[in-house]
């Protein structure tokens, strides 16, 4: 809503006479990148800022902290879904400029110059995404740049089921590292789990971390295929922070298959969660619900 006294300098401002008599208008003078000055600008200050300086940098502060969220909010598709944020190199896929039988050969441009990219998927990837996208909203979340990663996640996701795709401009620096705060992606941390192979990439959230191990070439490699099952039983549990911490109390472990019975034993209700499991789904359901 404009007050008459912001009338009174936006008319002033029109004539050429700058006096800033309004308490929600400041007057700005900016300058060029050679140092000429532009011309003076009016900026609608909020009520809040003039009142006091003391709250101005309260203010500001509170922007800092709020910033607007990295997605949109839960598309209806999803919803009730937890939210799996998975990172791209070395827990998918591992990538080289070095000339190698590859997965996947793509070029990338970066600064009028061409780049081979020859990239090798980690053993049963398809198949993890594939249910993956099932099971959570997915998001990949990379610190690598847009420009090469975004083009390796086209060839990746080839049936398009991955809603959402962050880069390192998402990341951020601690320490010179970049960290991916989850507190950014505007949902419920009782309901985001994390997979990296990097422990500093969730260093602002380890409860929300599943751990994976880096992973380069090894073809005899199992890990994606173990942790499906755990992230089956993680898809539907209602405070993921809390059951993770119980299995890390008790020495946290992906093999053996134990971490995901001790999940399905203690954190989920009887009979929920085998029907129409899509970790063992052969295109037959077992249950429908017109059944009941
Ligand atoms: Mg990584």
């Amino acid at each position: 809503m404009q007050d008459s006294s912001d009338s009174i300098i936006e008319e002033n401002f029109k004539n050429n006479i700058l006096v800033s008599e309004s308490p929600t208008l400041d007057i700005i003078q900016q300058s060029d990148a050679n140092g000429q000055q532009l011309p003076l600008k009016l900026v609608k200050q909020s009520w809040i800022s003039y009142f006091c300086e003391c709250f101005r940098f309260s203010n500001i502060s509170a922007f800092r902290k709020a910033p607007k969220d990295f997605i949109e909010p839960q598309l209806p598709k999803y919803s009730g879904k937890n939210t799996l944020v998975l990172d791209l190199d070395e827990t998918l896929v591992h990538s080289s400029f070095t000339s190698l039988p590859c997965d996947i050969n793509f070029s990338l441009f970066l600064e009028d110059q061409e780049y081979s990219i020859y990239v090798l998927k980690r053993p049963e990837v398809d198949r993890f995404l594939k249910i993956c996208c099932e099971l959570f909203e997915v998001v990949i979340f990379t610190a690598s740049l847009e420009e090469y990663a975004s083009p390796l996640i086209d060839l990746l996701d080839i049936e398009k089921k991955i809603p959402y795709r962050l880069y390192r401009d998402s990341c951020t620096v601690i320490n010179n590292s970049f960290v991916k705060d989850l507190s950014r992606l505007g949902r419920d941390l009782n309901h985001v789990i994390i997979v990296d192979n990097s422990p500093v990439s969730y260093s602002l959230q380890p409860m929300n971390a599943v751990p994976i191990k880096t992973w380069i070439d090894d073809p005899q490699d199992h890990e994606l295929n173990i942790l499906i099952h755990v992230l089956e039983k993680l898809s539907i549990v209602n405070d993921i922070p809390k059951v993770l911490n119980e299995i890390k109390k008790r020495n946290w472990t992906l093999s053996g298959h134990s971490v995901y019975k001790l999940i399905e034993s203690e954190f989920i209700p009887a009979n929920r969660g085998d029907y129409n499991s899509p970790v063992n789904y052969n295109g037959v359901k077992k249950f429908k619900f017109e059944d009941v």
